[in-house]
């Protein structure tokens, strides 16, 4: 019963009430991570050896990005995202039409550790709109430490991933809700949202990875633009102001 009682102080320390409710009607006590006892782990008995380990986080994911037992969040806002969008005059009157503080994207996170072995667990939730005839999408970037993968899962809306490497491969790559993506070490990458809807994804990846963004600023942008096709969909075109990444 010690790993139903941690997990009652962990939902009583939560304001959700619905995630209490759960871990109170034992739904969320499982036979994962918790029956794990630290003590077993490490051969020594009592429960201050608890504090020495990461505590396993249950999560409650939802479909619109939600993550009830995560460890943190933040919001991309409009004014973030000087310099992303190839056309600028488009991106200005988008400044101007709606603000800086115009969330574009919101992520969730979990986080229970950090170093290596470690993962970040979160939710991505990117809202749908255009600047210019280019879909809204994320930053985008390659991780400090190249060599680290990354998964994604499509929740809800439609989206794209652009994918390209720094020695010129490109790929993108369709999500709807059920499809994955898993994203090698060494492609850089950006979320994109084609779609009516927040185009949301879970994704998993190392705690020690890292984001680069400037390895696409000082690139001139990634080399594969998602565009307005016309007719209600989508296509792709070279970015003309692309100048190639250069290795790190
Ligand atoms: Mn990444």
């Amino acid at each position: 019963m010690t790993e139903i009682s941690d997990r009652e102080v962990q939902a009583d320390k939560s304001t959700d009430a619905l995630a209490s409710r759960e871990f109170r009607q034992g739904r969320r006590v499982t036979s994962g991570p918790a029956t794990i006892r630290p003590s077993a782990v490490l051969g020594q008995t009592g429960s201050h050896m608890l504090l020495s380990l990461p505590r396993p986080a249950a999560l409650s994911i939802g479909s619109d990005g939600t993550m009830v037992g995560r460890s943190a969040g933040y919001q991309k806002r409009l004014g973030d995202l000087a310099g992303t969008y190839r056309d600028e005059g488009a991106y200005q009157t988008a400044l101007a039409d709606h603000g800086a503080d115009r969330i574009v994207y919101s992520v969730e996170e979990s986080r229970v550790a950090d170093g290596p072995g470690a993962l970040i667990i979160g939710t991505s939730t990117l809202l749908p709109g255009r600047i210019g005839d280019e879909f809204a999408l994320t930053r985008g970037h390659l991780h400090a430490i190249a060599d680290r993968a990354e998964l994604y899962h499509c929740l809800s809306g439609t989206g794209v991933m652009v994918l390209e490497t720094i020695d010129g491969a490109s790929q993108v790559v369709a999500l709807r809700p059920g499809d994955a993506l898993h994203v090698p070490g060494h492609w850089l990458h950006r979320s994109v949202n084609v779609g009516q809807e927040p185009f949301v994804t879970l994704f998993c990846y190392s705690a020690d990875a890292g984001q680069d963004y400037g390895i696409i600023a000082d690139a001139g942008g990634m080399a594969t633009l998602v565009v307005d096709d016309g007719a209600g969909g989508w296509t792709t075109r070279r970015n003309p102001n692309h100048r190639g990444y250069q290795a790190r």
